[in-house]
């Protein structure tokens, strides 16, 4: 099949296409295992094989896929890719152009120990039910355990040399509790598995304290529930890795992703506030804020090797010392932005152009959208500088600006702070606040031994609807005078 998507290229720049790509997926296997109250719950396996072609004709995208895997297959397909680039190429209002990138031939592979689809299903049921087990409790409603489990190996060759094998092992796993409260309001509390960005993704996580968090969540939850509301007020908050993730991605990741702000997405899940402008000037945050897309951290499902442009994963730097630099960007938008900025916004893509699979064309996706860890000191030492605050955890719900200029977040759990000292759980933990003057109110941010891979396998993007998985690199931070408790 290498040879004949080799083969097809050639047709193709043949056939007058100015550029070509093919992505074909040998091997695409998931497997999900849920418990729920001591059982199997849900049980799912899927094996699938197919390949995307992209072509350019005439500054258009033409794109088609298919899954019968022969010669002629192919090259229907390739056919049916380029009729509608022909007529696309028709409608445009701006012609593709493509930004260089370095040619290379390379393979990528994610490191792991042991293979989730060698371990039987026996071994992997019975890691869930051990956990599951430990949860349960007289006062709980529902509770259970999760695994999931992604095999990919895609081969990508394109008109313009570059060639690669992508071998990726990808883990997903977690447990929650369901209970009602004293007010007999559903409460939750739950702990997903984060990774350790110097480790491995293979089944080996699933033996260590990473993933079996039972008796914590467990002992939070039944505090919890007779706990105090949160009072409507501002105060500082610290965010812990969690709440961390989900900030970054919905107020940093979103915003910045270039076909967005370009208006790409507006009809779907929103625009940006962001505009061209603002690239190296806006203050995004406070000096204490330096965020960037990173694809080049270990043991992270963000983390591919090379995206479905055939770029070199980099590390871009896109808010540094508070100042919004750069974006998360692709070959086309980098061209299309810099010509309607009428100035160089952006020097190259950013490698953060992915597909959910062969059936979908790539776009703009983040890697590991990361918030590099600071030298305000560890949790214990950023909790002792806080005299009126709440320390938020896990998200339980998000809503979202249209433009992603502010949000609303409530939190499963969130600990008071007075004086320099933890005093209790309290309940319904919220905050809100505009993305700007949030970030700008970073006021500590903690040291590496706060800092943690926070995986993410649910980001929806796209029309068709793609659903990615990334992840978030993030310290323990503080933010100053937040709105906490409506
Ligand atoms: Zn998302």
């Amino acid at each position: 099949m290498k040879e004949i998507s080799r083969e097809v290229i050639s047709e193709l720049i043949n056939m007058g296409a100015s550029y070509a790509d093919i992505r074909l997926h040998l091997r695409d296997e998931q497997e999900h295992i849920s418990t729920l109250n001591g059982s199997l719950k849900n049980y799912s396996l899927e094996t699938k094989k197919g390949l995307g072609i992209r072509v350019l004709f005439d500054g258009a995208w033409g794109f088609s896929s298919s899954e019968t895997l022969t010669k002629e297959g192919v090259l229907e397909c390739a056919k049916r890719a380029i009729d509608k680039a022909k007529a696309s190429s028709k409608l445009i209002r701006y012609p593709i152009v493509q930004s260089p990138k370095e040619i290379v031939k390379t393979t990528y592979k994610s490191s792991f120990e042991i293979d989730p689809f060698s371990v039987s299903l026996e071994e992997k049921l019975n890691c869930l039910l051990d956990v599951d087990r430990k949860l349960s409790h007289e006062r709980f409603d529902f509770w259970g355990a999760y695994c999931s489990f992604y095999k990919r190996e895609i081969f990508y060759c394109d008109s313009e040399g570059t060639e690669f094998v992508r071998s990726l092992m990808e883990i997903d796993g977690g447990q929650f509790i369901m209970a009602k409260d004293c007010d007999g309001l559903n409460q939750r509390r739950s702990h997903g598995l984060w990774l350790d960005s110097e480790g491995t993704s293979g089944f080996e996580n699933f033996k260590t304290e990473r993933f079996d968090q039972a008796q914590r969540i467990k002992e939070e939850l039944l505090q919890i529930l007779d706990a105090p509301l949160l009072d409507k007020s501002k105060m500082d908050v610290v965010l812990l890795n969690d709440m961390m993730a989900l900030q970054t991605h919905e107020t940093i990741g979103h915003a910045l992703e270039l076909d967005r702000i370009l208006g790409y997405e507006l009809s779907y899940a929103g625009g940006s506030h962001i505009s061209l402008e603002d690239f190296g000037t806006l203050k995004f945050g406070s000096s204490k804020l330096n965020a960037r897309a990173d694809g080049t951290v270990k043991n992270s499902p963000g983390s591919i090797g090379l995206d479905d442009d055939g770029v070199k994963a980099k590390n871009v730097l896109m808010i540094e010392k508070g100042i919004l630099k750069d974006a998360i960007t692709s070959r086309q938008m980098v061209v299309e932005a810099n010509a309607l900025a009428k100035r160089e916004v952006f020097k190259e893509s950013g490698a953060t152009c992915r597909a959910e699979s062969y059936n979908r064309m790539p776009i703009e996706r983040m890697n590991n959208i990361n918030i590099d860890f600071g030298s305000d000191g560890n949790f214990e030492e950023l909790i002792s500088k806080i005299d009126n605050g709440v320390i938020l955890d896990t998200p339980r719900s998000w809503s979202i600006g249209s433009n992603r200029e502010n949000f609303h977040f409530a939190c499963e759990i969130g600990w008071r702070i007075e004086k320099g000292q933890v005093t209790g759980v309290v309940r319904n933990p919220s905050y809100r606040g505009e993305s700007l003057e949030f970030w700008n109110a970073l006021k500590y941010v903690g040291d590496q031994s706060t800092w943690k891979l926070m995986p993410t396998f649910n980001c929806g993007k796209g029309q068709p609807n793609q659903i990615m998985r990334l992840g978030h690199g993030v310290p323990v931070c503080v933010f100053s005078n937040v709105q906490v408790g409506d």
